[in-house]
């Protein structure tokens, strides 16, 4: 009997083990060994209850991300990614550890959600405030360079942080919201926190029906280009355009494309946007070309997107395109950011010269916000530079502005490539580019981005057009 109950005893203890082990995996993350989404989500669902009962209790939702992560994971290897993940596990729960006196948090959990996302839910806060300096210990902390192997790895978190007063009570929108706010942090320039407000709320609602429309409007024909004229400053005279996109939404508003292009971009329907902006604004010069008499042909000059450019299929499409509406690359600008060509110089370069073969030129869009300087440009096939309209704006106002807009002028012209001012919106500032032989000029002063038929007017009345400057 005795026997018979030993065994018995000892079949349920591994019974016990396994299942322990079971639920263990189930709630855990097996790289870190830290508490995974499932067992966050449960503990957040009690943090609500809580709250909901006793609303002297208080929690905070962190929401960690790494700023760099990636870079480190692809250039150092994943074995090197792994620890540094492992690492800074073990430095947030340390942290929080240290902690306990400060803000007395109750049974603070940090888990890892996957990737380099990780999540700190701060229980029982004394002041809702104090989540708020937890976090700024936590980046601090973070901060201090990791030792992994032979690398010495400086990295930086960027945190969003959502709590408990919104009357929020699920734990899935927590965790969203904090998401949200994370993202903004990002995009405010990574390495800080952002609280996720009322406002962040009204925009992800936003931007959640952009994101839905968007992937309709070019089927509903909510897309037309509107075209504003570019002068060339010696003759007065429209040498081609530039395109540029409006979207009108099914209500009717407009929205911005400085708002949607962003989010097309982030989505991915920038791509076939892009494509119908090609197509679409090569068929109008083509048109247009084919009208006019006793004159060059007008380029059109069309805004390239990041995602585009990166995009390995693009010089093909361009050609294709091209081809099919029979327009020359002479007739053909495209604009790239001087951003965009700093990010990424690498990727960018190759497809930007099997353009240059298609006889197209390249515009350096926004030039003067993006902090290169004109020797990056040494490899780049650049032709164009076009000055960002703030320098323009300020000049006639401020010297300062108009003497950097004049050493731009004078180095491109140094290094071969021309200079379009963007904005110009007085004769004093087009009387100031033309002293300095800036190129080509585009602004309100003379025309704003017209629709296809009153660009198509403004060019045949071109004879009588004549600049008073
Ligand atoms: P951008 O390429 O720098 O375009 C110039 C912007 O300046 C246009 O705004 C234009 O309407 C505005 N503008 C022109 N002259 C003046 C002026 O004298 N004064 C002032 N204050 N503004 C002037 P828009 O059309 O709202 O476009 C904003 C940005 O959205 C563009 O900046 C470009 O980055 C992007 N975008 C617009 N259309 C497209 C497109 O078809 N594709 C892509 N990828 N981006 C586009
Ligand atoms: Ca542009
Ligand atoms: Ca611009």
């Amino acid at each position: 009997l005795r026997e018979a109950y030993d065994r018995l005893k000892s079949q349920v203890e591994r019974r016990i083990a396994v299942e322990d082990k079971l639920r263990y995996d189930a709630t855990h993350d097996t790289l870190t060994g830290l508490p995974n989404r499932n067992y966050i989500l449960l503990q957040l669902e009690d943090c609500v209850k809580r709250h909901q009962r006793n609303e002297e209790y208080h929690f905070a939702v962190l929401f960690m991300d790494i700023d760099n992560f990636k870079m480190i994971n692809d250039s150092l290897g994943h074995q090197v990614g792994d620890d540094l993940l492992i690492e800074v596990g073990h430095r947030l729960t340390a942290t929080l550890r240290s902690l306990d006196t400060v803000v007395r948090a109750g049974s603070d959990i940090t888990a890892r959600l996957g990737g380099d996302e990780f999540i700190v839910l701060l229980d029982g806060l004394k002041n809702i405030t104090d989540a708020a300096v937890v976090a700024d210990r936590l980046q601090e902390q973070i901060a201090e360079p990791f030792i992994i192997g032979d690398h010495r790895l400086a990295t930086t978190l960027s945190i969003g942080i959502a709590v408990d007063q919104e009357g929020r009570f699920s734990a899935e929108e927590l965790i969203r919201d904090a998401d949200t706010a994370m993202y903004r942090a990002k995009s405010l320039g990574k390495d800080r926190y952002a609280i996720f407000d009322h406002e962040m709320h009204e925009e992800v609602a936003q931007r959640m029906k952009i994101e839905n429309e968007l992937r309709h409007a070019i089927d509903q024909n909510q897309f037309e280009l509107v075209y504003q004229p570019i002068i060339e400053l010696t003759s007065s005279e429209i040498c081609g355009f530039e395109a540029l996109l409006r979207w009108t939404l099914s209500d009717g508003s407009l929205i911005s494309p400085d708002k949607f292009i962003p989010i097309a971009e982030e989505t991915g329907t920038i791509v076939s946007i892009g494509r119908w902006i090609l197509e679409n604004a090569c068929r109008q010069i083509k048109q247009w070309n084919d009208q006019i008499k006793d004159r060059a042909p007008l380029f059109i000059s069309v805004n390239l997107s990041k995602r585009q450019v990166v995009e390995h299929t693009l010089p093909q499409d361009i050609e294709q395109i091209l081809e099919q509406t029979g327009v020359t690359g002479d007739q053909l600008k495209l604009e790239i950011t001087e951003s965009l060509i700093m990010e990424q110089p690498e990727a960018i370069v190759d497809a930007l010269f099997k353009i240059k073969l298609l006889g197209i030129e390249l515009y350096m869009d926004d030039f003067g916000t993006g902090h290169s300087s004109l020797s990056c440009l040494h490899g780049f096939p650049i032709d164009v530079l076009k000055i960002d309209q703030s320098f323009i704006a300020n000049m006639d106002e401020n010297r300062d502005f108009a003497s950097v807009v004049h050493a731009i002028i004078m180095l491109a012209q140094n290094i071969g490539v021309r200079v379009t001012a963007e904005g110009i919106e007085n004769h004093d500032q087009l009387t100031q580019l033309m002293a300095m032989d800036c190129d080509y000029g585009q602004g309100f002063l003379f025309a704003k981005p017209l629709p296809a038929m009153k660009a198509w007017d403004l060019i045949q009345s071109q004879g009588e057009w004549r600049l008073s400057a």
